[in-house]
């Protein structure tokens, strides 16, 4: 592994061995700062460490840490020097599964932290409308906001992502959360939803809507896995009605950037399909997407 973080200083530094030992850098890393981005690049810029007298070789690579590449940075192939260029062999010789895992923590951190300080209301998300006006398709919070807080348990050993999803037509006034229940396979970086349930979350209201026979412990007793969520998330409900205004506010901005808010503009339908993010390891929860107003039709 060739990044750590430094425990006393904080900086992030790389260890790059060389003919003569390692050469030691310091590490700034650069992410966008676009809470919505899903990008998966780290431009990194390399000075010597410590500090040399000598001026600084501007050293940089750009990390995809989706596909696992490493690039050159700003600096264009033709004008590469050979220096620059063994460097960025080095590099790429050296970085390992564990400093992808780094790299994607660091990113992760980031564009959490971004998300966080952002006003909601003010960001500009696209929706698949049709999906949700045609077919009353709810939406998943860290589908528009990937970056955003998540619920999680550990339950018997077992890690547990839970993923909530809302009803965002402006004219429902359904008070519920579709909530799966991904069990997680962290070497895998994948998940299984293993059950859901279907809140509501200002009556406090649990109901199952699916799972499998054969889920193990808390999560298959209904009753249990509520006590054990109020008490893991003690502002359980009140989070879940909030995520679900979020969520309605930006599907209005993205309604209104397509005209067709205010509605009686409703008519007018948006050609073609529009993708949908799904940069969430553990998917997305779709199995159980629709609405209550479409059931009740
Ligand atoms: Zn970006
Ligand atoms: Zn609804």
């Amino acid at each position: 592994m060739i990044f750590t973080r430094d425990d006393k200083t904080q900086k992030v530094l790389a260890r790059i061995p060389g003919s003569q030992g390692d050469d030691v850098y310091e590490c700034t890393l650069e992410i966008c700062s676009n809470p919505l981005c899903i990008c998966n690049v780290i431009t990194i810029q390399f000075t010597p460490y410590p500090p040399s007298p000598e001026p600084a070789l501007d050293k940089s690579i750009t990390v995809d840490i989706r596909k696992r590449r490493v690039e050159i940075g700003p600096l264009t192939a033709a004008d590469t020097s050979k220096k620059d260029k063994d460097f960025l062999w080095a590099v790429s010789a050296h970085i390992q599964d564990d400093d992808y895992q780094f790299l994607h923590q660091e990113y992760y951190l980031y564009k959490h932290a971004v998300t966080n300080r952002a006003d909601i209301s003010s960001l500009y998300a696209e929706f698949p409308i049709d999906d949700i006006e045609q077919n009353g398709d709810m939406i998943g919070y860290t589908e528009i906001l990937p970056y955003g807080d998540y619920f999680a348990l550990i339950l018997d050993e077992q890690q547990y992502i839970l993923v909530d999803l809302y009803c965002v037509r402006l004219e429902c006034a359904c008070v519920d959360t579709v909530m799966a229940c991904i069990l997680v396979n962290e070497q895998k970086q994948t998940g299984e939803e293993v059950a859901a349930y279907r809140i509501d979350y200002k009556k406090r209201r649990w109901e199952t809507l699916d799972a499998q026979d054969n889920i193990p412990g808390v999560v298959g007793d209904l009753e249990t896995l509520k006590q054990t969520i109020e008490g893991a998330y003690p502002k359980f409900y009140r989070r879940l009605r909030e995520r679900h205004q979020q969520l309605k506010t930006l599907y209005m901005n993205c309604l209104k950037e397509h005209e067709l808010y205010p509605p009686q503009h409703a008519s007018r339908r948006v050609s073609g399909k529009v993708g949908r993010n799904d940069p969430f390891p553990w998917g997305s929860g779709k199995k159980f997407k629709q609405c209550c107003m479409t059931k009740a039709r």
